[in-house]
């Protein structure tokens, strides 16, 4: 029987094991046996020979044997003992700071000690610092024939308990009872020399007596090579299967009126751009059909993607459904409100606004208001998302900037506005340009559509590096646009995430600017200000009431004012380059020139001048995309990306980057040879607490 097999059994089947233990366990993610099989050491100790004192090497782990000299207790302090052990080849001290009387009374002089632990360098010459020790007969005693493994431990759970209770359930799954099997097709692991799933497991649990620890810790053993890859690929199918699982699900029909549509077009004040009119008719097709869309838009900063959101949107209110739009900050919350009421003031379309901030009766009316149905659009941040909020009829959701969400809180979303079987169409969009390869652990559960042209007229921006001693003569070129009727940004940065710090900045520096340039009028927008009033500066920033506007980074995406057409960025050297390629893209918005510049703090380091340069030289942010992956890594780049970004077990996505590319073919093997093992591969990598899993088991 499946429920039988010994790798599903909840670990306190193991003797030893409590309900205690178990929770403990739990908080590793160890629920099953399996779980503690996929537990794997961080690294190796060498308990297989004894090091001579003579040939320590500080910061080695080492297993030493001597003669204890004398053992003393220290008062002065923080109350420790020393003992001191020979050798024969020399002395090495131990220091313990949490002891009990009865050990410094056994660690007598005379007694033979064996003791392993790292080896640095004290006052005393070679230490170490809290070894395990014990009180031996015989030196040979305590050799042990094959590496130990040192696995991540949890409070209350010790090395020792970890390393039984493994031997435990390795012996039950795999020795005695081999049913833990392999899921990945025999074909697919010759073809990459991996080893099988048993013979990994065993080789990273208790590594045979030829590796050396310097190849079972140096990432490239093909038994762990051959884990990541089965867990990169596991991701990859959840998202494919999520997308099939998704699509199985009814979708009201939204067919959008060609009168209706040419009408609202006809009043832009631009022609639509051919990739736009592209994108549009694909997401206008996706919507008519009785299944859900769920569509990726991709398109350069400024390329105009809130206009297609607009269609869309329009799609949706006309065919008598509701929409939501998702943006990642207030201030672009409150942009997309006000570009929507003037676009739809003939349509007599009502559209409100939600985020954290609406408290009180006004809060309590918009969502009374959304639920019935009475409004049409509502725009917010992640607050849209809440409990609390429920729709009339929700049946397009738009999210923008999705690269600010993680993967997991887009998942979320889906569960939002499912009445009976009916589900929303998603429509994504994001600026932040996807290498390949991360698409497929990020994206693979959605249709892509690109926006691969910019709107006529645009200049690249020109973008210069500055260092901040010339910081004077940019204040005055300032002065000198600012003469010309053109308006600027100043954007105050700062590396660490204190918002509060940024802000001040921000405030002292626009100070300090209306003090140098009294004929310029100044603004400023940050964080910490109320929403409506970072709307009212936004809007007078528009309106060419103030000339230049100090800010800090919440102006990243999605504000937009053409006639603003020059930049400075300080401390560009802490930024990453996609967002400097975002905040960059502020700028550049009309047809005429248009200016950057990166006010760095001197002396900049190599890998500084190199970015910055990658910025001057290129406009085009998919090859910065690149740049930034090949100068920071896939994790890095993924990691700040996204907040709640993919968690691996043990794949890591720098070590492990050279896998990324065998996933697409062993994904279509799996799917014609053995499609029906996806959910037990899901099971096993990602567990049940996984959306993507929990969207496949609604299935
Ligand atoms: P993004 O793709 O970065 O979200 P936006 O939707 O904010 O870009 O559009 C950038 C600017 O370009 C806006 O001022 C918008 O009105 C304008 N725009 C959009 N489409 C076109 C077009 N086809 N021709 C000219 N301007 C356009
Ligand atoms: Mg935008």
């Amino acid at each position: 029987m499946h429920s039988q097999e010994p790798h599903t059994l909840p670990v306190t089947t193991l003797t030893g094991i409590g309900s205690q233990v178990a929770a403990r366990l739990q908080k590793l993610g160890i629920i099953t046996l399996q779980d503690l099989l996929f537990h794997l050491p961080l690294r190796y100790q060498d308990r297989s020979k004894i090091t001579a004192i003579a040939q320590l090497q500080t910061g080695i782990s080492a297993l030493v044997c001597g003669i204890v000299e004398f053992t003393d207790t220290i008062q002065r302090g923080r109350p420790s003992i020393i003992c001191r052990i020979n050798d024969n080849s020399g002395l090495l001290s131990l220091r313990f700071f949490h002891f009990s009387a009865q050990q410094a009374k056994q660690l007598k002089p005379g007694t033979l000690l064996a003791c392993f632990g790292e080896i640095r360098y004290g006052y005393t010459g070679l230490e170490m610092v809290h070894p395990e020790y014990k009180i031996v007969q015989n030196a040979k005693q305590i050799i042990e024939t094959t590496l130990s493994p040192v696995y991540p431990l949890t409070e209350g759970v010790g090395q020792t308990l970890l390393r039984k209770i493994i031997k435990q359930a390795l012996s039950l799954c795999l020795t005695v009872d081999n049913t833990l099997s392999d899921l990945i097709p025999n074909e697919v692991l010759n073809r990459h020399h991996f080893p099988s799933l048993k013979e990994s497991l065993l080789t990273l649990h208790n590594p045979p007596t030829n590796l050396s620890i310097e190849s079972l810790q140096d990432g490239q053993l093909p038994a762990l090579k051959r884990l990541a890859f089965e867990e990169f690929l596991t991701h990859h199918l959840a998202l494919l299967q999520g997308k099939l699982a998704y699509k199985q699900w009814q979708a009201p029909k939204l067919a959008l009126d060609v009168n209706i549509k040419q009408d609202f077009i006809n009043r832009l004040p631009f022609q639509l751009t051919t990739a736009q009119q592209r994108v549009i008719a694909e997401i206008e097709s996706d919507c008519s059909q009785t299944h859900p869309m769920l569509r990726l838009v991709h398109g350069d900063v400024g390329s105009g993607k809130t206009v297609v959101a607009a269609i869309a949107a329009l799609a949706a209110v006309s065919s008598g459904f509701q929409v939501a739009i998702m943006a990642p900050t207030e201030l672009l919350a409150e942009q997309h409100l006000h570009n929507f009421r003037q676009w739809f003031a003939v349509n007599s379309i009502d559209i409100q606004f939600l985020t954290g901030q609406l408290k009180g009766k006004n809060r309590q009316s918009t969502l009374q208001a959304l639920a019935e149905g009475s409004i049409q659009i509502i725009i917010g941040t992640h607050a849209l998302f809440q409990d609390s909020v429920t729709f009339h009829n929700l049946g397009l959701i738009i999210i923008d900037e999705q690269h600010r969400f993680g993967v997991n809180q887009r998942l979320a979303l889906r569960e939002k506005g499912q009445q009976g079987d009916l589900r929303p169409h998603q429509l994504i969009m994001t600026a932040t340009p996807i290498p390949r390869t991360l698409a497929m652990l990020q994206y693979s559960d959605l249709d892509m559509s690109k926006i691969d042209q910019l709107p006529p007229g645009r200049k690249p921006v020109t973008t210069s590096v500055i260092p901040s001693e010339r910081r004077d003569e940019v204040i005055k070129r300032i002065e000198n646009w600012v003469s010309q009727q053109r308006q600027a940004y100043w954007v105050c940065t700062l590396i660490e995430e204190s918002e509060l710090l940024q802000c001040e900045a921000a405030e002292k520096t626009a100070t300090y600017l209306s003090h140098t340039l009294p004929n310029v009028k100044i603004g400023l927008v940050h964080g910490r200000m109320k929403a409506n009033e970072k709307e009212r500066v936004m809007q007078a920033f528009k309106q060419h009431e103030c000339d230049l506007l100090v800010a800090t980074t919440v102006i990243e995406v999605g504000v937009d004012v053409p006639n603003a057409g020059l930049m400075i960025i300080e401390n560009p050297e802490r930024l990453g380059l996609s967002q400097l390629h975002q905040l960059r893209g502020r700028v550049g918005r009309g047809n005429q020139e248009s200016y950057c510049l990166l006010l760095y703090q001197s002396p900049l380091s190599f890998a500084g001048k190199q970015r910055l340069g990658i910025m001057k030289e290129t406009n085009d942010g998919f090859i910065i995309a690149e740049k930034d992956l090949e100068l920071r890594g896939p994790g890095e780049v993924m990691g700040t990306r996204q907040t709640g970004q993919i968690q691996f077990k043990i794949a890591d996505l720098n070590r492990d980057s050279d896998l990324l590319d065998l996933i697409p073919a062993a994904a279509q093997a799996i799917y014609q040879q053995q499609a029906q093992v996806i959910p037990e591969l899901v099971q096993r990598w990602l567990g049940s607490a996984n959306k993507v899993n929990e969207g496949i088991a609604q299935s």
